[in-house]
């Protein structure tokens, strides 16, 4: 370009940077005056200052010529620099998990470097508001808000400020154009005068070819004259980066290894300024990265490609490039980009929904990063200690709301009741369980108690809220014909006679006056030990031998002597009576919780809704109830001592006798009497099948059933649902031979179809599983017997159909007599379950089949 030229251009161009900037000139001017500090100061200064002042007055052209802000990092390696890493949050919404995730690694590698004595470590927060149209001050506030909530104070930034500023990109426009006008300048970029029609038209032609649209260069090489003649007529025109010949970008990506493009090949020349003077979103954030200084930029994966455009204009600026880290997406369950389909995202949300900070970080950081082991509950200090970008992989991460709440339960276990009295607080009173405006003296026990009820069960702290609601209401249905109000355990329970007397023990003793209550002077004491101390497990009283706790426990052992009764025959009965559930937290201080809501004054938010029902109400409410139970269910049936007998057995080899080689008894002794004693539905009622897991998924909404298709020896294989997701991979599942009962009623399991039940063994408190299995002969298909002492019997009873089967629950009538023997063997009444090929095994002995 020839010199006249060039020079009318530059002046045109200082002259429109003067009108768009001045709005924001004398803002401007103050900010950098207070900001700025260093050495960076001066010459930051020095720079703006003269740049501004020949805009102003319009003539001086030669001294904008070498006007280029500082870069921090010129003549240095990254690499080897205090790390100086930035969070750059667009606010046009909320916190989400991913972008919370990206604050996190970079703040936890600033943090590092600091526990490590690098002072100079800086975590920066840059606001990148360009987006005029979508983002927001509310947005900004709300991000910036749950930044602190999460702990990851930066730096420098917004309110904070730094010797980089300004932190929102809304406040560096002078600058962008500035680096602009330098671009152009130097050749680097040039002015474009294509208008849209143009350009579409370009586009629509490229297409048609086949080719990727792009800008076709149409002024990238322009006869000077032409150009100047178009800006002496005021034809607006966009500033475009020139993309050098044969330009290649190549990064070592510190979490996907070497990425090249070809830029030439990639892009066209792409626009760095709109017509508007507005500067491009690429532009900005390379300009940032440089003037700021910044390090190491790690974010996320759907970044990467902007590293391109970001690249060739740091090259061109001959800014030293940041090291770049891309972290894969954060995936929902069905492998697509977790949204807010699949629930809470943002971090507001979670804080609501009573999780905390320390574990949302702690699991946020494992969403793409281990420390090389399998640990996964680490406090702040220690992700600080162990993280390490090096050890992020590439791989999408998938959100596990579970393994959240487990990290979250942890968390809680870890904290001192002091520290969570006050989220139980908050959560208590925006649950209406206590009205902020109660007695503090109220306030304070009820909360106290509340947290030390859920302190060790509770997975957020909603859950300490629930749980006291819980315990102040009473579920027990009016009368036994509302019975299916209540859980089936708990209509079990009633209708097995277990209840009746019990319960009755206790509004007599209440009647008497000699049912324990918490003690009104103190009500505190089931949560204290005599020292003062808290409790907070569950099965640990406090008090003293005189305490209410102690008194509760003298009587209810009274009550088991008295009834012959002990365990939970006698716990479960007593448990449903005062608190109108049948199995629950420790009476006594579920009873103090509720003293402390009955007292006068008492703070708890009646007004708001909240359902107290005293121990007066609840006694009189149990004794109605009692009344309508029916005479038949008053006293314990007969299947319950018969099924204890059985139980009583497990274990008990010599009902066995010495066994067969396969370890099939041949004992006729105590499985005799069993048999004989035996009143329930014959074992052949059943239509047991062996079957093959031909296909097998885990179910999209539980983490406790896998989806399978069996081959039971039908056209179709069966859909059937079962719960052994905790127990078994899916590995172990596919292509399995099981045993499947296939007289069940299609029933739907979490939404899933399902049509038959996988047999399997467990131990008592079901914390073990495993399959029955049939001998690897048996057919697909074929039905399995039993036949008393292993022979087929010549009339084998017909299995009943599907509606008779569910309707008088022949399975739960069956099942408890269904048990694996000390070798294994799969029996029924102590006598094996057979298939053609042999009798049916499972890798559990002395467990229930079911
Ligand atoms: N502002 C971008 C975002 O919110 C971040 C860009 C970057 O980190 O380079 O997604």
């Amino acid at each position: 370009m020839p010199v006249h030229s060039s020079r009318r251009l530059h002046h045109l161009l200082s002259f429109l940077s003067f009108i768009m900037l001045l709005p924001s000139l004398s803002a401007f001017s103050l900010q950098a005056t207070s900001r700025l500090s260093s050495a960076m100061r001066s010459q930051h200064l020095l720079s703006i200052n003269s740049r501004l002042m020949s805009v102003a007055s319009g003539t001086n052209m030669e001294s904008m010529k070498t006007d280029l802000p500082p870069f921090p990092l010129i003549g240095k390696n990254p690499d080897e620099e205090p790390p100086r890493v930035r969070f750059a949050p667009s606010p046009t919404g909320s916190l989400h998990v991913g972008g919370a995730r990206t604050a996190l690694y970079n703040w936890l590698i600033a943090q590092g470097a600091r526990v490590e004595g690098d002072t100079n470590a800086s975590f920066i927060v840059r606001v990148e508001d360009t987006d005029v149209a979508r983002s927001t001050k509310e947005s900004e506030e709300s991000v910036l808000k749950d930044l602190e909530w999460l702990g990851l104070q930066w730096d420098e930034g917004p309110v904070t400020n730094g010797d980089f500023g300004p932190y929102r990109q809304s406040e560096r426009a002078d600058l962008y154009k500035s680096v602009a006008r330098t671009l152009l300048d130097s050749g680097k970029a040039y002015p474009c005068f294509s208008t849209n029609e143009e350009l579409e038209s370009v586009k629509e032609a490229q297409m048609k070819a086949g080719e990727s649209p792009r800008y076709d260069g149409k002024w990238r090489d322009a006869d000077p004259e032409l150009v100047q003649q178009k800006i002496d007529a005021g034809d607006p025109y966009t500033v475009r980066f020139k993309v050098p010949k044969g330009a290649r970008v190549v990064i070592d990506d510190v979490v996907r290894g070497t990425i090249a493009w070809d830029a030439e090949a990639t892009v066209g020349d792409f626009i760095l300024l709109r017509s508007s003077g507005v500067p491009v979103y690429n532009f900005c954030v390379a300009v940032d990265d440089a003037t700021m200084g910044i390090t190491m930029v790690v974010r996320a994966e759907e970044h990467l490609t902007n590293t391109l455009r970001q690249g060739l204009i740091l090259d061109a600026l001959g800014a030293p490039r940041p090291r770049y880290a891309h972290c894969s997406l954060i995936l929902g369950e069905d492998q697509q980009k977790l949204s807010k389909r699949h629930g809470a995202t943002s971090c507001n949300q979670f804080k609501e929904d009573g999780f905390l900070p320390d574990a949302m970080i702690n699991y946020l950081s494992l969403l793409g990063w281990n420390d090389g082991t399998d640990r996964e509950i680490f406090t702040r200090d220690e992700l600080v200690d162990s993280f390490d970008m090096s050890r992020v992989n590439p791989s999408g991460a998938v959100f596990d709301m579970q393994k959240l709440k487990w990290i979250n339960g942890n968390h809680l276990k870890m904290m001192s009741i002091e520290e969570v009295k006050p989220l139980i607080l908050e959560q208590l009173i925006k649950h209406n369980v206590l009205n902020s405006n109660g007695a503090s003296d109220s306030i304070n026990r009820i909360t106290l108690a509340a947290t030390c009820l859920a302190k060790q069960m509770m997975v957020t702290t909603v859950d300490a809220a629930t749980n006291a609601k819980a315990v102040l209401a009473y579920p027990l249905p009016q009368s036994f014909d509302d019975l299916s109000s209540v859980e089936p355990d708990e209509q079990k329970l009633i209708k097995s006679g277990a209840f009746y007397n019990v319960a009755k023990a206790i509004v007599a003793a209440y009647d008497a006056g000699v049912l324990p209550r918490p003690n009104e002077v103190n009500v505190m004491e089931p949560f204290e030990e005599l020292n003062g101390e808290l409790i907070v497990e569950d099965n640990a009283t406090g008090g003293g031998a005189y305490a209410y706790p102690a008194a509760w426990k003298t009587f209810m052992k009274t009550l088991g002597k008295e009834m012959n009764l002990k365990g939970k025959n006698l716990f479960h009965p007593a448990r449903l009576a005062m608190t109108g559930v049948m199995s629950g937290q420790d009476v006594t201080k579920q009873m103090a919780l509720l003293q402390l809501a009955c007292e006068f004054g008492s703070a708890v938010d009646l007004e708001g809704g909240l359902e107290v029902v005293p121990l007066e109400v609840r006694i009189e409410m149990l004794r109605g109830f009692l009344e309508t139970i029916p005479e038949e269910f008053r006293v314990k049936k007969e299947e319950v001592v018969v099924k204890e007998v059985v139980q009583g057995k497990k274990g008990g080899g010599d009902r066995r006798g010495e066994g067969t080689a396969a370890g099939v008894t041949s004992d006729a002794g105590d499985s005799a009497d069993l048999v004989s004693t035996y009143e329930g539905p014959a074992f052949n009622t059943m239509d047991v099948r062996v079957g093959r897991i031909t296909k097998v998924w885990k179910h999209e909404e539980s983490d406790k059933l896998f989806c399978e298709e069996v081959d039971v020896g039908e056209a179709e294989p069966r859909q059937i649902a079962s719960g052994l997701q905790p127990f078994f991979s899916e590995s172990d599942l596919q292509d399995r031979k099981v045993l499947v009962l296939c007289n069940l009623k299609a029933r739907k399991l979490a939404g899933f179809p399902s049509h038959g039940m996988v047999l399997c063994t467990s131990n008592d408190d079901h914390t073990s599983v495993k399959f029955c299995d049939a001998p690897v002969d048996a057919e697909i298909g074929e039905r399995v017997w039993w036949g008393g002492d292993g022979v087929l019997p010549e009339n084998m009873e017909e299995a009943a159909a599907e509606n008779k089967f569910a309707k008088k629950k022949m399975f739960e009538k069956i099942a408890p007599y269904l048990r694996t023997n000390e070798f294994g063997v799969c029996e029924f009444l102590g006598k094996p379950i057979m298939t053609n090929s042999g009798p049916c095994t499972s890798a559990m002995a002395d467990g229930g089949i079911s």
